[in-house]
Parts: C-alpha cells; structure tokens; sequence
C-alpha cells in the first residue's frame, strides 16, 4: 500500500478564504506522481493549540505530512512553536540559518530587522532546508514513525524548496512505487462523446479510467498500478487512441508530457520549418494572442467587419468559404509563405453575444500539399466562442502538421 501522506496548511487567510490554498493543489498532485496517498487536507488558523493537537494526530495516523505558512517572522507565524510543544523538543537557535537570513537582507541592501532572528530557531534534531529565495529555512523531522516537512506559505519559495529538496529526501525515506498517469488529450470532441467512443473496450479492473474536461480541451485519463504490464498498457492505449480517432492531438505517458496544444503545433511547425499567416475573425486575436512564442507566426490579422476584409483584398463578399480559400491564396502569393490560415464567420454582433445562438466558422489552410477547408458550429456566450474558435484554428493546422510528419 502506498504510504499515506497529509498535507496542512497554516494560516487565518486561508482557512477564512482571503488566500485560495493553491499550496495545497500543488503539493497533492507532486505527491500523488511520487506515488503517496493523499489522505486528507486541513487548513488551520493562527491559534497554538489547534496546531499543536493537528500534529500530535498526524503523527498518530500518517507517514508523513507536509506543512506550509507559519515560518515568517511575526507574531501571528507559529509553526516552529507548536512543533516544539507538540513535540516536546526545545527550539535551538541554528547560526547556519541565522548567516542565511542575514545574507538575504544584505543582498538586497537592507538592515536586518530583530523579528526575522526568530525564523532561525528550529525544533532540536530538525534538519534545515535551506531556502536561497526567501528569509525563511523550512525543516524537516521525523517523529513517531511519520516525516514531517515544514515549508514556507509563499507558493514559489515553497515549490523552489519542494523541487531542490523534499522531492529527493522523500524518496530516500520511503520506497514509492507510483501510478502512472496517461493523459489522451482532445480537441474538438466532448467528453459524453468520448465516452461513448470508448464504451466498446473492456478495461481490466486495476485500471482506474477518469475525464477532465479543460478550457481549451479534454482529457481522458488511465490510471495504471505501478507493475503494469507495459505490453498490456501499450495496448490499451492505442484502443483508447484509435477509438476516440484523430481528435487527439497527444498522449501524456510518465515521464513524457508533451503540454497543451499550442505546445504541440509549436514543435511541430519548428521541426517541419513552417512559417505562417493567420487571419482571423470570431477569435478576435486571441489565436496569435496564444501564439506569443511562437517565432514562426511571421504575421497575426484581425478584423472585426468581414466586408472590410474583403475590400482590402479586391474581392467580393458572396460566400465565406470561398472568400476564405480566396484571401489565403492571395496572402500565399504575396507573402511567399507555406502555411496561410483563414477563419471567416459571417454572423452579426447580437448573434455572436447570444449564447444560445451557435456560429458558424468556415476556416481555409492553404499548405504546400494543397488547401484545406473545414466547418464548425460554436455555441455558448461571446468568450466561449472567442477561445473555441481560436483552439479549432489550432488544431485544424495540428491535423494538417501530424498528418505530414
Ligand atoms: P512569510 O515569511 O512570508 O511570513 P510564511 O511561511 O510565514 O512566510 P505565511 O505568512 O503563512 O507564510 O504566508 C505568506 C504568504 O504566502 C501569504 O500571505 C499568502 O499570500 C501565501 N500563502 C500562504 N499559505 C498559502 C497557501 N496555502 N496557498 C497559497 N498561498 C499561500
Ligand atoms: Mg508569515
């Protein structure tokens, strides 16, 4: 059984709400992927005894917790104080730390105030964590059999001193056999849909089958024991792949994640040395906007009024699809570029705002292997239809790339 773990979030701003325990997310899901059960998560307030009774009963019931906020250096950070009660152990003053929080402030050019000698006082037998990011050390110990790590609240300082410790001293202190996640992820397809796509594959019971329905796209999850055959898993996957079909656009596998969308049309448009022009419409920019690191998009339109485009193109304004294919092969001409992509819709502002409306985009790909013309119903409110149009943009110009590699 995978070893149980807690994590505890100290401060009054996260248990009244003022502070989203984002810690908390973050740390749950590292320590899933490093193979713990996450058995439960509390947020406690500033008050000591409620800090010193939630350790003594994680000590009982865990293997091992980790705890973030309550290391600054003010009256309301208690955390190194209920250890020491908890624990019966008397706070030693650490001179290593000390020098560290005394280098922090001369670096930035600051006196040292007299609170922050506090944060270098740690419960006797604790080993430091050394923090180069913020003034507080974290710690950890070992009491009754559950590890303990103490961490800073201030997220990036936590995750810098989860990424460069506690990751490595957690798996020298337990012998983690971890699930591992694979991640189909779809564009264009919903997951009522995918589910039905699937429902014809029979998944053996140690495998735990989820969805996760995204902003930009879906994702359909495997989760697999540690000693899964790889045999049986490849084979599983490629079921699930060839059953949902070319909506998917990647498969995250442990220790391979290949990141959203446009992650992956970047990689791709880099390895095959594309460039690109996109005109765009119902997405109102938001398809370049996406596109923001992407050195081959050489050139990113917007416009608003669809007659317009097609006045400063010279053409005329009787059908969308061939306007589309039209203007793409001018810009082609023009610009000597391998890839044009041109999205045109052709309804009102009122119909765009209604969310019980749906649009309707006709999007043109002119590539070297010829152009390319698909159609799509956007329904939901304005924003909806913004961010769907632009994903579609995206991923007709993925299927194109995947279909060429
Ligand atoms: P500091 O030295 O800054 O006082 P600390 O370890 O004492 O650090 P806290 O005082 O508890 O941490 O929190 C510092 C800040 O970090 C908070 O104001 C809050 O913005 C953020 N923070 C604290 N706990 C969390 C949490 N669980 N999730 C997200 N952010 C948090
Ligand atoms: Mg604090």
């Amino acid at each position: 059984m995978n070893p149980k773990l807690e994590l505890f979030s100290q401060g009054e701003e996260v248990v009244t709400g003022q502070t989203v325990d984002t810690n908390a997310a973050w740390l749950a899901q590292a320590c899933v992927n490093l193979g713990f059960m996450i058995t439960r998560q509390t947020a406690v307030g500033d008050k000591l005894e409620d800090l010193v009774t939630l350790l003594n009963e994680i000590a009982e019931r865990s293997d091992c917790c980790i705890c973030t906020g309550g290391l600054g250096p003010t009256s309301d950070d208690l955390t190194a104080q209920a250890v020491a009660q908890a624990f019966s152990l008397p706070l030693e003053f650490d001179p290593v730390a000390f020098e560290q929080i005394e280098r922090f402030f001369l670096k930035r050019k600051r006196a040292m105030p007299e609170v922050n000698r506090k944060q270098a006082y740690l419960p006797k037998g604790a080993q430091r964590i050394d923090n180069e990011w913020g003034t507080a050390p974290g710690f950890t110990m070992r009491y009754n059999d559950c590890w303990f790590v103490f961490l800073p609240g201030v997220p990036s300082e936590m995750r810098q001193l989860f990424d460069s410790f506690v990751r490595d001293h957690l798996g020298k202190q337990f012998s983690l056999k971890p699930k591992q996640l694979v991640s189909l992820k779809t564009v264009g397809i919903g997951e009522s849909d995918i589910q039905t796509a699937v429902a014809s594959i029979k998944i053996p019971e140690t495998v735990q089958l989820g969805f996760r329905a995204g902003v930009d796209h879906v994702e359909t999850k495997l989760l697999f024991p540690h000693d899964y055959d790889q045999v049986l898993m490849t084979e599983l996957i490629d079921a699930f792949a060839a059953n949902i079909g070319d909506f998917v656009f990647s498969i995250d596998r442990p220790g391979h994640a290949s990141g959203d969308l446009v992650n992956v049309v970047d990689r791709l448009m880099q390895v095959q040395k594309q460039k690109a022009v996109f005109i765009e419409t119902l997405s109102q920019g938001l398809l370049s906007a996406k596109c923001v690191d992407c050195d081959w998009l050489i050139e990113g339109a917007y416009y608003s009024d669809i007659q317009q485009l097609a006045e400063d193109f010279d053409l005329a304004l009787n059908d969308k699809d061939l306007l589309a294919v039209a203007i793409a092969e001018k810009i082609k001409h023009q610009k000597k570029v391998d890839l044009v992509l041109v999205q045109l819709h052709l309804s009102d502002r009122n119909t765009i705002r209604d969310k019980n409306i749906a649009v309707e985009i006709s999007t043109a790909l002119l590539t070297p292997h010829g152009m390319l013309q698909v159609k799509h119903m956007i329904s939901g409110p304005a924003q909806r239809k913004q961010n769907q149009s632009a994903v579609l943009a995206l991923d007709t110009l993925r299927r194109y790339l995947q279909l060429h590699q």
